[in-house]
């Protein structure tokens, strides 16, 4: 079961978020039947979008679209404050070789020309929404420009996707430290330089290391303290009520024609690609009203 942490420290002038996405990652990836570089992608989009869940409360929700103009077209990440993530993206049939520091090239997959949008459903009638360019395309600089630029929040986002030779997920993870209002000069200046020596957050989850130990590695032991915890996984809510909810919002003329022609409808979930059956009767209940 991947797990989640919560944490506080530099005297409580730093927010952490660490977390073990090797299940939930694993999962949405072989839904997808997604290639290696496809697959990181994904995982690293989603690992950060779930930790930005985690920052929520209650019912909240938060979505994140990552079109980047590149090959594998817009990954969609949607997940809320009980550590429920679930994603796609368009095209996940895309690879490519390794880039020249030996790693899955990510930014070529993603591409760098196009915007990383959020959008928080805070209840009511409140909506968030903010949107930064692509700065970078290997998605951890692209969600730690998002937070600077569009929520005021110096971040350090750290993602890493293994991939097994086989397209399973070897190890994924990373994490998320948030520099709060009114943290010293001090504590900026540390943070910089740990973070021009810190072993790149791939490499710790590949030596198996626990959310908690990815912590003490980043910022050191001493200077931070856990909160809380919480288990995270995949998890989709559509349902057959949702699909025919969206059927119904269709021209009738186009309901008659799957009537007609298919005796029934498929549809197929974007987010878990599972696949349901309309009958002809449910189609027909439809336009009856
Ligand atoms: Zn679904």
């Amino acid at each position: 079961m991947d797990r989640l942490i919560r944490g506080i420290g530099m005297n409580d002038e730093i927010r952490i978020f660490s977390v073990d996405t090797t299940d939930t990652v694993n999962e949405a990836v072989s839904r997808h039947g997604a290639y290696p570089t496809a697959a990181a992608a994904l995982g690293r989009s989603m690992t950060a979008g779930l930790m930005m869940g985690t920052m929520l409360k209650n019912e909240e929700k938060v979505t994140v679209t990552i079109q980047g103009g590149g090959p594998i077209g817009a990954i969609v990440v949607d997940s809320n404050a009980k550590g429920n993530v679930r994603g796609y993206l368009g095209n996940p049939k895309v690879h490519f070789p390794l880039n020249d520091i030996g790693k899955l090239d990510v930014r070529r997959a993603v591409g760098t020309d196009g915007f990383l949008s959020v959008a928080k459903d805070i209840g009511l009638k409140e909506h968030f929404t903010g949107s930064t360019e692509i700065v970078s395309g290997e998605i951890g600089e692209d969600f730690s420009y998002y937070f600077y630029a569009s929520e005021q929040i110096p971040s350090i986002v750290a993602l890493g996707v293994l991939v097994n030779p086989d397209n399973t997920i070897k190890a994924s993870g990373g994490f998320i430290i948030q520099v709060l209002p009114g943290a010293s000069d001090e504590t900026i200046e540390y943070l910089d330089a740990r973070a021009k020596e810190m072993t790149p957050v791939s490499k710790l989850i590949e030596q198996g290391l626990s959310p908690e130990d990815i912590i003490n590695e980043a910022i050191g032991e001493e200077n931070w303290r856990s909160l809380d915890e919480m288990p995270v996984h995949f998890e989709c809510n559509c349902s057959k009520d949702r699909f025919l909810n969206a059927i119904a919002s269709l021209d009738p003329s186009e309901i008659i024609t799957m009537i007609q022609e298919d005796g029934g409808a498929e549809a197929d979930c974007h987010f878990c690609r599972n696949k349901v059956w309309i009958e002809k009767e449910e189609l027909q209940e439809l336009i009856a009203h």
